[in-house]
């Protein structure tokens, strides 16, 4: 409630790449030496031999924008799933395949990045208005190696967890955007229809245009890409600021 009258949102459903974070960041020489050993402190057991075999396996196999020179966090829906991916991997390297593993193998193959890139200028701002105006912070996010676990220790590190609610990602949900499985996953946790949620996103094919599909409020926000040609936006943002200003209309209108 503010001001007596009820809000006409609960939640904001904030997306990641190119939304709170840059849209890609430099690969460094020093990944390969860092995942061979996350891998291996995931995987005690196995000699160091077996481990870069594996972890060689899985970089081929995957071929998503980490492996070439820089990082996206824009990731193709055609690519097989981390898990189905991480199974055919263990199984070529004769080793055994259980879900426990394949989920320690993906967390350590996705490698922390707080010392690597900062958040977008306005994004710890933009979380902070958000709780300031009463609403929940739902992080929905499309992801490859990262789970909803792995997210909150890069949040911590980047000073961005204290105004974060509930982290959801595409491997969590089991569909990548537009598919609406992370968004309709949110909602779950959030306990509140599509009509109370407004979706935060860089992307119209991948946030506006599933969250419209669902009844969604939302805000396109370009502060890592050119400005769009047009958008089906129920408004539209250059920056993390202007985005602020932007929600707090949509609650003074509503
Ligand atoms: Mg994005």
């Amino acid at each position: 409630m503010i001001g007596g009258v009820p809000k006409a949102l609960d939640v904001a459903l904030i997306d990641v790449g190119g939304t709170l974070w840059p849209n890609s960041w430099p690969f460094r020489e020093t990944d390969g030496v860092g995942r061979h050993q996350r891998v291996s402190a995931a995987m005690p057991m196995l000699g160091a031999v077996k481990v870069d075999a594996l972890v060689a396996d899985l970089v081929a196999s995957s071929r998503i924008g980490d492996e070439a020179r820089a990082l996206s966090t824009e990731t193709p829906s055609t690519i097989a799933a981390a898990e189905v991916l991480i199974a055919a991997s263990l199984a070529r390297q004769g080793l055994p395949v259980d879900a426990p593993t394949v989920a320690r193998i993906r967390r350590a193959m996705a490698l922390p990045v707080a010392d690597r890139m900062k958040p977008l200028p306005g994004a710890i701002e933009l979380l902070a208005e958000i709780h300031a105006l009463g609403l929940q912070t739902i992080i929905a996010s499309n992801t490859y190696w990262r789970d909803a676990e792995s997210y909150w220790e890069d949040f911590r590190l980047l000073g961005m967890a204290a105004n974060v609610d509930a982290i959801v990602t595409s491997v969590d949900a089991g569909h990548l955007k537009p598919h609406p499985a992370v968004f309709e996953m949110a909602m779950r946790v959030a306990e509140t229809p599509p009509e109370r949620c407004v979706v935060i996103g860089n992307r119209e094919e991948n946030d506006i245009e599933p969250a419209l599909a669902l009844g969604m409020r939302t805000i396109l926000v370009y502060p890592d890409d050119p400005k769009p040609a047009s958008s089906r936006a129920h408004a539209v943002a250059p920056d993390l600021w202007a985005c602020a200003i932007s929600l707090k209309a949509m609650l003074d209108q509503a």
